[in-house]
């Protein structure tokens, strides 16, 4: 017997769990909604990549011959940020329809929603395709959770994904890929009174970044994705100032469009940076997604949300990365949507809201997407 879930509680009640990243420390988090998930009879499945950092797998219904629909979304959060919150964090509080708190855009808030949707509908996914809920813990410092899970075998199978990420319920159809080096130089230190005994490394850095500004990928914009972006975010070399620095470290990120090869790419800069970088390694790579909104679910799931959103549906895409890129992949480049309750210029920020409206707008989205697909599966 399951009654209805109250998401706006819930996403309250998550947010109340401290799952700031790094450190994570999602266990609890993870288990709290374990445990409601298999009160409504889903059966969970906890997986952790390092100590309490938890992801979990909940499913419920099956028929052999039907693949079930996914929901996924992360429990961790980014950190507070150094300016100072006018709003308790941790609170949830509802100030003028909006809950304020770390995660409350970003993404307890979709997470709360699918998993209430899932549970409202819990009966009635008995002998039926049947849903599985994939939620990660360390998704924003590169979808560790989720690649761990991909690289255990333990994702089982599924048809098409909806990726509870803020989008403010409006359908995005993907995302670029991410790509982020760090580039090192080296030179020889020597007294800073007698720069020419030595080499210096953040000459050389500073020769990358110029070059960097100009590069050109040479790719052709995706229709709807745009171009690929390069950006160098930081820069760290020396450590006085009277010293030849021996050592520098650039770092950079880049968005990469439907396509490109990251491997191909990383070679191709590293040529293009020599011989001042000396290695060029990727700390984040995760590619890109893209479903051709013309599929017959995507379409199926576009006009679902126009009809609860009353207007009409344009192809736009998300700007941010998301678990899609590990995950859709693993599950054999199945349909995927980004499709959540957050507001998506509100992410990472200070005094970080969603709107609560939105938070059973996405339990509704949510419940007609599973019916849908327990129908038109059938059919
Ligand atoms: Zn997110």
């Amino acid at each position: 017997m399951t009654g209805m879930m109250d998401a706006v509680a819930l996403t309250r009640t998550l947010i109340g769990f401290d799952t700031i990243n790094p450190p994570g420390h999602e266990r609890a988090c993870a288990e709290h909604l374990g445990g409601l998930l298999e009160a409504a009879g889903f059966a969970v499945g906890y997986h952790a990549f390092a100590d309490d950092r938890t992801s979990l797998i909940a499913t419920r219904g099956r028929r052999a011959d039907l693949k079930p629909l996914c929901f996924t979304g992360h429990i961790d959060t980014v950190p507070l940020g150094a300016a100072p919150w006018t709003q308790d964090p941790f609170a949830g509080d509802v100030i003028d329809g909006k809950m304020y708190g770390r995660g409350t855009t970003d993404m307890k808030s979709g997470v709360a929603a699918f998993v209430a949707a899932a549970i409202d509908m819990a009966d009635s996914l008995d002998d039926s395709p049947g849903v599985v809920l994939v939620i990660t813990a360390g998704e924003e410092t590169g979808c560790e959770g989720a690649r761990h899970m991909a690289m255990s075998g333990v994702l089982g199978e599924a048809g098409a994904i909806v990726i509870a990420e803020p989008t403010s319920n409006y359908p995005f159809v993907g995302h670029k890929g991410a790509l982020w080096l760090k580039g090192r130089t080296s030179g020889v230190t020597a007294h800073g009174s007698m720069p020419d005994r030595g080499v210096n490394a953040l000459y050389k850095a500073a020769r990358a970044v110029a070059k960097l500004e100009d590069f050109d990928f040479n790719v052709a914009p995706h229709e709807v994705l745009g171009k690929p972006t390069l950006n160098v975010g930081t820069l760290h070399g020396g450590l006085n100032v009277n010293s030849v620095p021996d050592l520098a470290e650039v770092g950079i990120d880049i968005r990469t469009i439907p396509g490109m090869d990251h491997g191909r790419l990383r070679e191709g800069l590293s040529g293009y940076l020599a011989p001042d970088v000396d290695t060029l390694d990727a700390f984040v790579d995760l590619d890109g997604i893209w479903t051709d909104p013309r599929n017959a679910w995507m379409s199926r799931v576009a006009a679902i949300a126009s009809e609860r959103l009353g207007e009409k549906i344009e192809v736009r895409t998300a700007t941010y990365f998301t678990d899609g890129s590990i995950l859709t992949p693993a599950y054999g480049q199945v349909p995927s949507m980004v499709l959540g309750p957050g507001e998506p210029a509100m992410a990472h920020q200070t005094d970080e809201y969603c709107y609560v409206d939105r938070i059973p707008e996405a339990v509704e989205l949510y419940k007609a997407i599973i019916s849908d697909w327990m129908t038109a599966s059938v059919a």
